[in-house]
């Protein structure tokens, strides 16, 4: 999950790491109320989860109340780079007297955490890269070991960073760390990390993405999620504990374990191609334990897409057998239409592996109008898109 600046400013905050004091608006009328209660000079900054922000016109200062309120008017509302500015954030500003670029992230490639610190920061960090590598620091950081002092001290020198600010930068570097180890984050970047006039070090900017597996430790957290932004299925689904991802195409996509839904969507990708080009609507792994009412969840979140003309219910039976996953389907598609929901796209189930037999013969039984059995993966996928390709 990424962090909007002010939430990532506030997860700061939490750990000590030096920010200017601020809060957030909706309207130009709560801007100004804001920034009375700030003081005179105030910075006015567009919330939005992009980058180049200051570039786009998204960061103005303001010496007055008035001008603080006429920026975040002209803020609020404003597109950058596809996204729309619904919050200002209004912060007590900061005079500059050098941007530097600090972050700490997950180096999925080397397997560890790695520190990129450069004396260059206000720009983005790939154009320092290009243009000046030599002052792109990169340390490795052991997950076993952290960022202690003498760490912090080493990546202070090795950056070139002035030797008066270096117990401040030890200080912030540490603390960074502390935050993103407590909060289970994989980026926290801040660009720009200034030192004022006056000597003082301070992060104005936070970029923080957290790790969506650890959100169950952090209910502190939950707040931060962006419900406005999430898709409605996809919200229903987490909700109910699935694992959905809506996509562009077609045809609905139920599996047991992540893996088989991987290769079912590449299935009928392929499959699609010889039938006008349909395509998965979805990703979304029932997991193991499939009971009649995951399956139910899971059926109906698929089925409620629009887009969905036809469903693949691919199931592998392991712990729990094809007769129950069987059982499940039927009974889940009787649950639906019990709660009132339409139930009338055409469904195609293939069942392998423990107890297919079983799994099969309560299908053919149970004899449901919307439901086709296929016993291969390649000719269900076929089918399923077929169908799909007929509903369109
Ligand atoms: P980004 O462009 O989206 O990364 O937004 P930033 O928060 O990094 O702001 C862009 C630039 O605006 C910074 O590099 C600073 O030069 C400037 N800026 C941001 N906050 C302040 C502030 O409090 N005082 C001053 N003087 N400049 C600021
Ligand atoms: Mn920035």
């Amino acid at each position: 999950m990424d962090l909007y600046e002010y939430q990532g400013r506030a997860l700061f905050a939490r750990h000590n790491v030096p920010v200017l004091n601020g809060g957030v608006a909706t309207t130009p009328e709560e801007a100004e109320k804001l920034a009375d209660s700030l003081g005179d000079r105030v910075v006015v900054k567009a919330q939005v989860k992009v980058g180049g922000r200051g570039k786009a016109g998204g960061v103005k200062l303001a010496d007055n109340v008035a001008e603080a309120k006429e920026h975040s008017q002209n803020i609020l509302g404003m597109d950058i780079k596809g996204h729309t500015v619904e919050k200002v954030m209004l912060t007590v500003t900061a005079d500059i007297a050098e941007e530097y670029y600090f972050s700490y992230l997950l180096d999925r490639a080397n397997r560890t955490f790695l520190c990129i610190a450069s004396t260059e920061g206000g720009v983005e960090i790939e154009e320092v890269a290009e243009k000046t590598p030599e002052k792109v620091v990169k340390t490795p950081i052991d997950a076993g070991v952290g960022v202690t002092p003498d760490i912090a001290g080493e990546i202070v020198d090795k950056a070139g960073f002035p030797a008066e600010l270096r117990d401040q930068l030890i200080d912030t570097f540490v603390k960074l760390w502390d935050a993103f180890v407590a909060e289970d984050a994989n980026l926290v970047e801040v660009n720009p990390l200034v030192q004022t006039p006056e000597g003082k070090v301070l992060a104005l900017d936070a970029k923080v993405t957290l790790d969506d597996n650890a959100t169950f430790r952090h209910s502190e957290n939950a707040e931060f999620e962006d419900k406005s932004a999430v898709d409605p299925l996809e919200q229903k689904a987490q909700e109910a504990g699935l694992n959905y991802v809506k996509l562009d195409g077609e045809v609905g996509i139920i599996g047991n374990g992540a893996g088989l839904v991987m290769s079912t969507l590449d299935v009928v990708a392929y499959a699609g191609e010889k039938h006008n080009n349909v395509k998965p609507a979805n990703f979304l792994d029932i997991g193991g334990g499939a009971s009649a009412s995951v399956m139910a969840n899971g059926l109906e979140v698929v089925l409620s897409d629009p887009q969905v003309k036809s469903v693949f219910v691919n199931v592998f039976g392991g712990i729990t057998a094809c007769d129950e996953v069987a059982n499940g389907i039927i009974e889940a598609l009787h649950m639906l239409a019990d709660r009132g929901e339409d139930v009338n796209k055409p469904l195609v189930v293939r069942l392998d592996g423990n107890n297919a037999e079983q799994g099969r013969e309560i299908l053919t039984n149970a004899n449901h109008p919307l439901v086709t059995q296929v016993d291969t993966m390649d000719a269900a996928a076929d089918k399923a898109a077929a169908l799909a390709n007929e509903e369109a």
